[in-house]
């Protein structure tokens, strides 16, 4: 059975409150019982005492002798001798008894006489109406004869008050439960309320209305700071969703100009095109834009796929140093077309990383890609490459055009492309560097830049070292 939290606390709370009161009056009447208990027995030591002083012995017979015009003395020898035996010690005799003793017919065995004389104390049995209990004493006469006194005393009265003291508790106690669960439910229902207010609140909170936030009560309770991490959740989710958003409408947008001009040519081509080499022509220049579009869109699909995590990496040991060497070997000849020089300035003989060599290729190819595209011929770039810290760091300088200290903090972001007419220039759509970024984090690495516009820039990747796999160790020394 599922309970709601007010019901729960509700009756946590009445549990916990009955368990309380129920070990109170437990205590409460235990005491009380045991308070009246000794009561009666000290009770009865008096009265044995008492009456041993109106006992005398007449013709060597014990005798209660007092003053029958005192009403304090009647009315105490009254009390004491209700219930009062006297026994020949000797022989068990009975030799005189109360009244009431004697209705009760409970006389005591000449054995029974002979135990209580040898172990005096307290005893007691149950009649039909009640339980008496008796105080057992042995007095002697001057000529030393022993003899039993018994003085009783009911135990009924005490009985009925514990009776009615629990009674009392077993109608009482369920009733403070009762209420006690009442103001409970009540209390539970006003610490609640706060709650379904925010329930009620981030109900309305969708998609479409991120914007919204959760009341604050401004007490600086719990609720307010579950309220507070909860619009902090929402202002990173309406963050992310705006993010998406400019996303796509970058991408509409990248999309759509290269798409209306391809149409464009189609059509004009179709009706103005009169030789096969005129379509030939117009064929092979669309083929060229429809490759940068597929590059655009494979690149999307990467970095959508990097930024939601899904980048698939197979890393294992490799030596940056090599991947470095051959990528600029790769990319000389581009470089030399472009009238700059290319050249790995400093490195380490070897710097062992984990990484995915695939991902970490695109990495260095994209930073030397745009270090020879922005940079004027004549121009230089330096590749270095150390270990620094327990870190491999990777630097690609170049004498280029540098980038506007406003435009550096937009670099690594979707489509940002300094300066649209310079741009212009040169091929690129601004997705490289978002996905340097995307895979040098993905190996937990990071990426800094430095720049000075006309003078050039600097692009740093640092990238955590890994150890040299063994089975290289050993084939290193030819
Ligand atoms: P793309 O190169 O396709 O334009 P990137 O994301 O690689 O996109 O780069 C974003 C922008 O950062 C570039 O358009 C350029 O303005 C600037 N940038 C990147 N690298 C350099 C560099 N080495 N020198 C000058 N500017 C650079």
């Amino acid at each position: 059975m599922k309970f709601g939290l007010r019901t729960k606390l509700t009756l946590l709370y009445a549990v916990l409150f009955a368990a309380v009161l129920g070990l109170m009056g437990w205590f409460f009447s235990r005491t009380v019982a045991g308070r009246m208990d000794t009561g009666v027995t000290e009770e009865l030591d008096q009265r044995a005492a008492g009456l041993r002083g109106y006992i005398n012995f007449v013709d060597g017979k014990p005798t209660l002798v007092y003053d029958r015009d005192d009403p304090e003395e009647t009315h105490f020898i009254r009390l004491a001798t209700r219930f009062y035996q006297m026994y020949d010690a000797h022989d068990g005799h009975l030799i005189e008894q109360s009244r009431e003793m004697e209705l009760l017919d409970v006389d005591l065995s000449p054995e029974e006489v002979a135990q209580r004389v040898a172990e005096p104390g307290i005893d007691e049995f149950d009649t039909e109406s009640d339980r008496l209990r008796f105080h057992n004493s042995v007095i002697r006469a001057p000529d030393r004869h022993p003899y039993l006194l018994r003085v009783g005393a009911s135990l009924g009265p005490m009985q009925n008050t514990e009776r009615e003291l629990k009674r009392i508790l077993l109608l009482m106690i369920p009733a403070a439960v009762f209420v006690a669960a009442l103001g409970g439910w009540f209390m539970a229902r006003l610490a609640l309320r706060p709650v379904q207010e925010l329930r009620a609140a981030a109900h309305q909170i969708s998609i479409s209305n991120l914007d919204r936030r959760l009341p604050l009560s401004g007490t600086g309770d719990e609720l307010d700071r579950l309220a507070v991490t909860f619009n902090n959740v929402f202002e990173r989710l309406q963050s992310a969703v705006e993010q998406m958003r400019e996303f796509s409408v970058s991408i509409s947008h990248e999309l759509r100009t290269p798409l209306t001009a391809l149409q464009g040519e189609a059509e004009i081509t179709l009706m103005r095109a009169s030789s096969v080499d005129d379509y030939r022509r117009v064929l092979t220049s669309q083929l060229e834009e429809l490759g940068k579009l597929s590059r655009l869109v494979h690149q999307l699909l990467t970095l959508a796929r990097a930024e939601s995590g899904q980048l698939k990496l197979e890393p294992h040991e490799l030596d940056l140093a090599a991947l470095v060497r051959s990528l600029v070997e790769q990319m000389e000849p581009i470089a030399s077309y472009s009238g700059v020089q290319l050249a790995v300035v400093k490195d380490d003989p070897e710097v062992w990383i984990s990484a995915d060599p695939q991902w970490l290729e695109r990495v260095v190819l994209n930073l030397l890609d745009n270090a020879i595209k922005f940079t004027r011929s004549g121009g230089s770039v330096e590749v270095s490459l150390a270990r620094d810290n327990g870190e491999a760091r990777l630097e690609v300088s170049d004498t280029g055009s540098g980038i506007s200290p406003d435009a550096l903090p937009h670099i690594f972001e979707r489509f940002y492309r300094e300066d649209a007419s310079r741009s212009k220039q040169v091929a690129g759509v601004g997705l490289g560097l978002s996905l340097v970024r995307s895979i040098v984090q993905a190996h937990h690495g990071r990426v800094q830049v430095k720049s000075e516009p006309n003078v050039g820039s600097t692009f740093i990747v640092l990238l955590p070292l890994a150890a040299r796999p063994s089975s290289v160790a050993e084939v290193k020394p030819a």
